[in-house]
């Protein structure tokens, strides 16, 4: 509906003052900017000045789950955004709406205010979201302004690669085989970059209706969501704001040389070696992703949610500069292409972000413990073999890493202190939630967006789903990760554990991935708080018998 809308708006736009170019939470750059560019190249032909407007919705940001860091990331970029704007003598003026359902009234009045002849504004995927824009573009055609919503977030657009059927694609691999065909026959279209902005003339600083404009500041915090200034200092040094250092996070895997030596000792998850590697990240990715111990991946993910760094961006940098260059759908390629997979399921499939399972058979699974609120699941399930109190005592110790399994406590603890988990670490946390001790997905997933700074509803809940077995089909129910196995293939020198659980810090060998009684006891470590065998059998029972009286 919103496409169709746009090509009639793209038609019938009338003159105007001004254009609009509306910037959200997921697409905050000036570089590769499909709607950005878009709306420059309108201001710049019609000879009319370009807006950037931002909203900030805290009703939006909890009902989404919103983590205080990713707020806090997004006002960090803003605020560099701002200058970079004003640059160019384009405003960046920020609305606070905090009633989300008066979102469309605010903008149409916004538009109205400027004689705004069109607003342009990069998709966001998530049902409430689609509903608010098809609602604002059905007022702004009424008035005759143009709004026009374009595909930005994936490299290959949702809908773009249909199965035969013409459905949307539920399996990974044959969607990657496409994702990757499509994206090599569209080349010189890829490679292109969205043009930058072209500046306003400076005199529109000093107009009555476009000077105040420019006074808009950049809030500190959001109510609601404030961080506390050590955790606000640390994601500043781990994670630094702007597309700079995004495009520096890239160079980072990209090349041999590392971040910076100086950050290791704030961040634990970077080497910090300078030139110490012989080979780049990317070329021993496909080896080495899974080491939670080394640093081998971009962590390029919060940038890439906050849309700082087009995901186009990266894959063009990893291509040779020759002119018949083909995208080579590498390792570290393929897992962009799970970014893009997730958001087609989103799209295709919209109960997903409305915290359904993916697969709907396994909405009567048997989970223990409290139902999540506003959840479709509203009451204790009657068949839950423990009491309240002691399932939620387990997700407390879960969410604090006191589970006596120490790779997931050391996961835990590391997404509670950097607002960040390496992949392997997520699958292991998510599947011990909810195949050891039969928690409902939707516990963990929120939990996750509340400390993740990169959370991202899209990959979250596809993760989350992959991992409790409701959802796409890679990951059949019988498969339970063995804590164990895991934890010496993930952390196989133990560095990884033993910072992040002090407890454990003098513990060598093989002993630190399952510490003997005596040695946790001595050392204040938890024991397990459940057995591993004997609740992958009651995971399988739960999922083979699922629906059944
Ligand atoms: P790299 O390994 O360098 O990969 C490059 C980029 O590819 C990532 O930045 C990311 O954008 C994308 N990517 C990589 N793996 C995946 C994946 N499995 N699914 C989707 N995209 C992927 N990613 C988020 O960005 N936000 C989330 O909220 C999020 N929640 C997750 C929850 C669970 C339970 C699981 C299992 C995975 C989740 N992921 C999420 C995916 C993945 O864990 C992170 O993207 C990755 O760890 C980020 O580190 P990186 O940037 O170094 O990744």
């Amino acid at each position: 509906k919103l496409l169709k809308a746009t090509k009639d708006a793209e038609r019938n736009v009338k003159k105007g003052d001004a254009v609009v170019y509306w910037m959200r939470m997921g697409d905050l750059r000036i570089t590769d900017n499909r709607a950005l560019s878009l709306a420059s190249a309108h201001a710049k032909k019609t000879d009319i000045p370009l807006v950037v407007v931002f909203i900030l919705s805290p009703q939006d940001y909890k009902a989404h789950d919103r983590s205080p860091r990713r707020i806090d990331f997004t006002l960090r970029n803003l605020a560099l955004l701002a200058t970079s704007l004003g640059k160019l003598h384009i405003p960046l003026h920020i609305i606070t709406q905090s009633n989300r359902r008066a979102i469309p009234n605010k903008v149409i009045s916004f538009l109205e205010e400027l004689s705004a002849s069109a607003i342009y504004a990069n998709i966001e995927y998530e049902v409430d979201e689609l509903r608010r824009d098809t609602q604002i573009s059905k007022a702004a055609q009424a008035k005759g302004i143009g709004a026009i919503f374009v595909h930005d977030k994936c490299v290959v657009e949702p809908g773009a690669v249909l199965t035969k059927e013409n459905k949307t694609y539920s399996v990974y691999s044959p969607y990657q085989k496409a994702w990757l065909k499509k994206l090599n026959a569209n080349i010189p279209y890829f490679l292109e970059n969205c043009r930058q902005p072209h500046p306003n003339s400076e005199s529109v600083r000093t107009t009555a209706k476009f000077g105040p404009l420019f006074d808009s500041l950049v809030p500190e915090s959001v109510p609601g969501f404030e961080l506390d200034p050590a955790d606000r200092a640390k994601m500043e040094q781990v994670w630094p704001a702007g597309e700079a250092a995004a495009s520096e996070m890239l160079r980072r895997f990209l090349r041999t040389k590392s971040r910076s030596s100086q950050l290791a000792a704030v961040d634990p998850l970077a080497d910090g070696a300078e030139d110490s590697a012989k080979r780049s990240r990317i070329s021993v990715y496909d080896a080495e992703r899974d080491r939670a111990d080394k640093d081998t991946t971009s962590r390029l993910s919060p940038y890439l949610s906050a849309g700082v760094i087009s995901a186009r961006a990266c894959i063009r940098a990893t291509m040779p500069d020759t002119k018949n260059a083909k995208v080579d759908g590498g390792r570290w390629i393929q897992e962009i292409a799970w970014r893009d997979f997730y958001v087609c399921i989103l799209a295709g499939f919209p109960r997903v972000s409305m915290g359904r399972p993916f697969q709907e058979k396994y909405a009567d699974i048997v989970w223990e413990g409290p139902a999540l609120e506003g959840s479709y699941a509203d009451e204790l399930n009657p068949k839950a073999e423990l009491s309240l109190a002691t399932a939620e005592s387990n997700i407390e110790k879960w969410k604090s890493g006191r589970t006596g399994y120490p790779i997931v406590d050391a996961g835990m603890r590391c997404l509670n202190e950097m607002g960040y988990m390496h992949n392997r670490l997520r699958m292991i946390a998510a599947m011990f939630l909810t195949k050891h001790l039969m928690i409902d997905w939707r516990i963990g997933e929120k939990y996750f967006m509340e400390k993740l700074i990169d959370g991202d509803l899209a990959s979250n809940d596809g993760g989350w789903q992959w991992c409790a077995s409701t959802g796409v089909d890679a990951c059949p129910y019988f498969r339970v990760f063995n804590p164990y196995n895991q934890s010496s293939k993930a952390d196989p020198t133990g560095d990884f554990i033993r910072h992040f659980v002090p407890e454990l810090a003098s513990v060598r060998g093989p002993d630190l991935h399952n510490p003997p009684a005596a040695a946790a006891n001595k050392l204040g470590y938890p024991r397990p708080i459940v057995k591993h065998e004997e609740s992958r059998d009651r995971a399988l029972r739960r999922f083979k018998n699922v629906g059944s009286a």
